[in-house]
């Protein structure tokens, strides 16, 4: 039997983990595809392609977009993306900025709770185009500044503390089709945990590729439900671990195991794409 996990972040995003660390855990674990998917991120790709390559897994380049749709959050992973595309590397450069500026919101709204943390330790930290929250908390535990990586989060940074700082968003739409323009596929992130299915049909009237029913933090009765929603609206089914390597506690890498058979489907369907859209230029 043949897994991938298509969920997954170095450290060019939020991630702990190399390319190359990620690449071997990935090894280890027997998996024959894996989908790097960083935070407005495609930076990690080219590395992942060589570690893969060498290791002999199938390496599908991704990125995992912050968008909302109306009031609602979620997040669009897109996956066979050509990562030299040049309006979603533009695209994703303005995100990555709208990141840096919100580290100095973040750690300014710390400061005014007389907690001493500086934006250079956190960019020092980070070491990286797309800072995150988590890279705040790691900045905090590692200057002794809160005990543990929650205490950061439930102190400072989840949504409705003092250093919670909303993020400028791109639509959803926006979002897709900047993943479809790089040749991709766009799949809505773990809908289990953000639970804004009803955003689900106008997302895919809009051209949505696929669902992510199967992640870590999914229960076996949400990625049912899930896969009942893929199948009812047509949709690709994907599934990855999320793995953020030591950012969040421990490696998740190896907690889904996405049979290979969903692959095919996406590359039939990208394959499909591509043959519709040579069609449309050539008429
Ligand atoms: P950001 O994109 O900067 O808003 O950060 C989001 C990242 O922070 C995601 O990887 C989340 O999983 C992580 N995160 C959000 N809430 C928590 C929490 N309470 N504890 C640990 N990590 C969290
Ligand atoms: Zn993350
Ligand atoms: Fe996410
Ligand atoms: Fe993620």
């Amino acid at each position: 039997m043949k897994f991938a996990d298509l969920h997954l972040h170095t450290f060019f995003s939020d991630g702990t983990f190399s390319p190359e660390e990620l690449t071997g855990h990935g090894a280890r674990l027997g998996f024959a595809a894996m989908a790097l998917t960083d935070h407005d991120s495609v930076e990690g790709c080219a590395r992942m392609t060589v570690a893969c390559e060498a290791a002999g897994i199938e390496f599908i380049p991704g990125t995992e977009l912050t968008a909302e749709l109306g009031d609602t959050e979620l997040h669009l992973l897109g996956y066979f993306l050509d990562t030299h595309n040049e309006k979603l590397l533009t695209e994703i450069s303005k995100f990555q900025i709208v990141r840096q500026n919100r580290i100095h919101e973040m750690v300014a709204a710390i400061n005014k709770l007389g907690v001493p943390l500086t934006a250079e330790t956190v960019f020092a930290l980070a070491n990286c185009k797309s800072p995150g929250r988590p890279h705040v908390a790691r900045s905090l535990v590692k200057a002794g500044l809160v005990a543990n990586l929650d205490e950061a989060f439930e102190r400072f940074l989840k949504k409705g503390r003092p250093a919670w700082v909303p993020k400028a968003k791109m639509s959803a739409l926006e979002g897709m089709e900047l993943i479809h323009q790089a040749g991709g596929l766009a799949v809505m992130a773990h809908p289990g945990l953000n639970r804004t299915d009803e955003i689900i049909p106008a997302l895919v009237d809009a051209g949505m590729d696929g669902i992510e029913c199967f992640h870590t933090k999914h229960s076996t009765a949400t990625s049912e439900r899930y896969l009942q929603i893929a199948e009812k609206y047509n949709l690709l089914v994907t599934g990855g671990s999320d793995c953020h390597g030591f950012s969040k506690n421990k490696p998740l890498i190896g907690t889904v195991k996405l049979p290979y058979e969903y692959v095919e489907k996406m590359k039939e369907i990208r394959i499909a794409r591509i043959n519709t859209n040579s069609k449309i230029v050539n008429s």
